[in-house]
């Protein structure tokens, strides 16, 4: 944790008086700990971005291009033509409240403008004042605001506190889905060369060597390895992990942490053991090596120049069809934009499992089965031999990634599997799980460092729930499906929840799972020995 960053008791008192300022006026203060820093020129260079230049949110001089204001005001009304939904929703808000409290980033911080109700309206007050009469003649009045540089800035400190998680769109009685709105306007500030780097970066490197981290094919292939000989060690068996091979049944695509970042690696440990007990025909590819979508962050147009890789080498290396890893955006990117922007994927065949023969039907048009869905179908049919007690040191519980969740309803198929791999599982409460479920804070790029603080308050409810489990029930386990989640919840949890850990399914599937030829297990896939839960708790 960053030495300025205030400590639990501190950060709980939140403050939700009014703090007697009208919203209509601006006031953006870029307090370190809560904004992120701005993208490098040479990452919008390289993505043809407008404006590249040296700048920071908290300079005074944004260095925005002379004619910035028509740039946004074309971008809006473009965007205003060319999306239905994004008309829709600057015109039926009836500022009923219903989501008013259901963000995450309110609840942490109090800050009215955090309300998804408020943070809407940033956008629409200037919307009614270019582009409707009542705004044009009555001005504030009717809520209407001039574009200021100030709300400009304005903009970009809330729509980078916003995760585009949904959850405030499933209680808004008009289906009015905020995130929509953010994520327009995020693509109206990138029109003025306003955007982050934690966002930017990751897409450069994804169109230079196809993931988020810039690793080259050959890098790529030294993980794999690694990871090959490292599950050689654990089960004493060689799995195959094939690269680029051509004419395989199937392309597995994962989120590029799945082979670079703990806990995620562990959970790269349980696919390979997966794929190779089953005996699937699969190969991986080092130019399809990142399943996750950053462009879901940018604009429409990058979510599309991204997706349009995985379906590229799926083409090239003439796949039947696609299984995808345990990635939050790739499966929103997938279910909700794909067939519009580059598919349907009609060159592939429908997905059906080779050792079940399940046809994968709701799968028809994307051609792409999820790996929690695809290995709950094996256990069903009783393809798997497993031995839960081989996690009996875990007591699980399970954060529905908002992604995943919300965007396609998968939310039974990660449970089942626990409750097939490990004995003790408790669930948080109702209201903050499945389609409920509270973001990890650090959702669409706002997983870096130096907005921790936000980070912190964000993943507040979230962390707060966990931590009635850990106190009820004993969990020590939080198990998830995203890769961004696997990467901010650790610190999160040991913030405000310590003593939980934060894993993959597959590597708890990986843990139970008992590979024909294996030698007798003395550690988990985290090298740790296998202890009893009552023996793993005395010594906790
Ligand atoms: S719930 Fe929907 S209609 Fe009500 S204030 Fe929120 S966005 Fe507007
Ligand atoms: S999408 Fe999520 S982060 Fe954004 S306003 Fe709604 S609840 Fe808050």
């Amino acid at each position: 944790m960053a030495d300025q960053t205030p400590g639990p008791d501190a950060l709980a008192k939140v403050d939700f008086r009014p703090k007697g300022k009208t919203w209509l006026e601006p006031h953006p203060e870029f307090r370190k700990g809560t904004y992120c820093y701005s993208a490098a020129p040479k990452n919008l260079t390289y993505l043809g971005l407008p404006n590249p230049r040296e700048w920071q949110p908290f300079n005074d001089d944004w260095k925005l291009p002379p004619d910035w204001k028509t740039i946004i005001l074309d971008g809006m009304r473009e965007r205003l033509d060319r999306y239905r939904s994004f008309r829709l929703f600057m015109d039926i808000c009836v500022r009923c409240g219903a989501c008013a409290d259901k963000c995450h980033f309110y609840l942490g911080s109090g800050d009215p403008k955090n309300m998804p109700v408020l943070r809407a309206e940033l956008i629409r007050s200037v919307y009614r004042r270019y582009f409707t009469p009542a705004g044009r003649i009555f001005g504030a009045v009717v809520g209407a605001r001039d574009l200021t540089e100030d709300v400009l800035k304005e903009w970009f400190y809330y729509f980078y506190q916003c995760t585009e998680c949904r959850r405030c769109s499933v209680f808004c009685p008009y289906g009015i889905d905020t995130a929509e709105i953010t994520m327009i306007g995020r693509e109206l500030l990138t029109l003025v060369g306003c955007n982050i780097n934690w966002v930017i970066e990751p897409v450069a490197n994804c169109f230079r060597t196809g993931n988020h981290l810039g690793i080259q094919p050959h890098g790529f292939k030294d993980s794999i390895d690694f990871a090959v000989d490292e599950l050689e060690e654990i089960t004493g068996i060689r799995v195959e992990a094939p690269i680029n091979r051509k004419g395989a049944d199937v392309l597995f695509v994962m989120p590029s942490a799945d082979y670079f970042g703990t806990p995620h690696y562990y959970t790269l440990l349980g696919y390979l053991m997966l794929f190779h007990e089953i005996g699937l025909d699969y190969t991986l590819s080092a130019y399809a090596s990142e399943g996750g979508n950053f462009g879901l962050f940018t604009s429409h147009e990058m979510i599309k120049r991204l997706n349009a890789k995985v379906y590229a080498e799926a083409r090239r290396l003439g796949v039947k069809w696609i299984i995808g890893g345990e990635c939050g955006h790739m499966w929103r990117v997938l279910h909700q934009y794909m067939d519009t922007m580059n598919g349907p994927a009609d060159f592939l065949q429908v997905p059906v499992s080779p050792i079940t023969g399940t046809r994968f039907e709701h799968a028809a048009s994307t051609r792409m089965v999820h790996i929690c869905e695809f290995t709950a179908d094996l256990i069903r049919h009783g393809r798997l031999n497993l031995d839960p007690s081989r996690n009996d040191h875990w007591n699980v519980t399970f954060h529905d990634s908002c992604n995943p969740s919300r965007a396609m309803g998968l939310l039974e198929e990660p449970r089942y599997i626990i409750r097939n791999v490990c004995k003790a599982f408790h669930e948080m409460p109702e209201d903050t799980i499945r389609e409920k479920t509270f973001c990890c804070g650090s959702g669409s790029g706002l997983g870096t460092d130096e907005n921790l603080e936000m980070r912190l308050r964000g993943g507040f409810p979230r962390a707060n729930a966990v931590r009635h489990v850990r106190d009820k029930h004993g969990v020590n386990l939080l198990a998830c499906i995203c890769a961004i989640d696997k990467a901010t919840l650790p610190p999160l949890l040991e913030y405000w929840a310590p003593g939980v850990d934060v894993a993959g399914v597959h590597e708890l599937l990986g843990n139970a799972l008992v590979m024909r030829g294996e030698r007798e297990r003395t550690t988990d896939l985290r090298g740790e020995p296998l202890t009893a839960r009552e023996e793993a708790s005395a010594h906790a």
